[in-house]
């Protein structure tokens, strides 16, 4: 028989618990020729999250769970959640019920008939600020713009992974991550099939506009190195602009004699230049910030417990 894990990263989601329980065991008859578990990644929540979690495997046997020693973020939480899955393919989800459990039947399907990946791509994004909207949008079109990788606009972490999909996940275990560059990164065969999003039904959503921001820049420098092109590009166009400046000054010199005028030139010149370099010089910073993440060479995640086992430093990595 084969398995289907069902992954979930839950970081204060107490309240959805109870209702997202009981639409997944639907789900769960609707599909009784598989073998199914239900993997929670605890991200350090606050509230009694876990505590539910631990209720629910006590009446449940499918129900396993991984608690992070604090809060890695739901990036991290999923590649802890990839660590641990069991199943010969892994349904990455939302615990907000966002990403409807009755999208998996289909998903099932087009997996049965060979299709590695199957994300499911929004036509609506549920209620939404405009600005927010028009914000995420933007970036997906910077993005594609900037990497080679084809990075799919309205689509997020609700998919169907084959187990070699996982596998390869598993292996990249860069600590900034933006998985859904990686999810396409790592190619496959793909499907996509479309729903509606709906509003989260309970709690709020945890992600601000700084956080937001920041996954934007972690998308762009995490799977592009055009930014820093961009900077050499300006430079090369101020050094000519410059220059062609430098000969016409010399030339009117020569011809009209030096009057101390152009103070405004030289200030706006300067500014220019300025602004230009510290912008690179952040730039810069980014990747050099990354490099430096990564040159520690710490876990990614730690792992406090996987079900009822406690779990030491170290002992997570395979
Ligand atoms: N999440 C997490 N760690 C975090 C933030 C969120 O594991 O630091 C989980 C959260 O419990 C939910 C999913 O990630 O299952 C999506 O979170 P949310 O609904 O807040 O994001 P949105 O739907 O607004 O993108
Ligand atoms: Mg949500």
């Amino acid at each position: 028989m084969k398995k289907v894990t069902l992954l979930i990263p839950v970081y204060n989601e107490e309240a959805m618990l109870p209702t997202l329980y009981q639409r997944l065991t639907e789900l769960i008859r609707r599909n009784a020729a598989y073998e199914w578990e239900i993997l929670f990644i605890n991200d350090g929540s606050t509230d009694r999250t876990l505590d539910s979690i631990r209720q629910l495997r006590q009446k449940d046997p499918q129900v396993n769970y991984v608690n992070l020693s604090r809060n890695f973020g739901k990036e991290i939480a999923m590649l802890a959640g990839f660590d641990y899955t069991t199943g010969d393919c892994c349904v990455v989800m939302d615990a907000d019920l966002q990403d409807p459990p009755e999208l998996v039947d289909q998903m099932l399907k087009y997996w049965e008939e060979g299709y590695d990946d199957i994300y499911a791509r929004r036509r609506t994004r549920g209620e939404e600020s405009w600005l927010r909207r028009k914000l995420s949008l933007t970036f997906y079109k910077i993005l594609q713009r900037m990497s080679r990788i084809d990075i799919l606009p309205n689509v997020g972490d609700f998919r169907l992974l084959d187990r070699r999909c996982v596998l390869t996940l598993r292996r990249l275990r860069e600590q900034e991550r933006y998985t859904k560059g990686l999810f396409c990164w790592i190619g496959y065969h793909k499907k996509g099939i479309e729903f509606d999003r709906g509003d989260r039904m309970a709690g709020h959503s945890s992600w601000s506009f700084f956080k937001l921001l920041n996954l934007a820049i972690e998308g762009i420098t995490s799977s592009s190195t055009a930014p820093l092109r961009i900077a050499t590009v300006c430079g090369i166009l101020c050094a000519i602009s410059s220059f062609i400046y430098a000969i016409y000054f010399l030339i009117k010199t020569l011809m009209y004699g030096d009057e101390v005028v152009g103070f405004p030139t030289l200030i706006v010149v300067m500014l220019f230049l300025g602004g230009i370099q510290l912008f690179s010089l952040g730039v810069i910073g980014e990747y050099v910030g990354r490099i430096f993440k990564e040159t520690k060479r710490r876990p990614a995640y730690i792992a406090s417990d996987y079900n009822e086992t406690k779990l030491g430093y170290g002992e997570n990595e395979e």
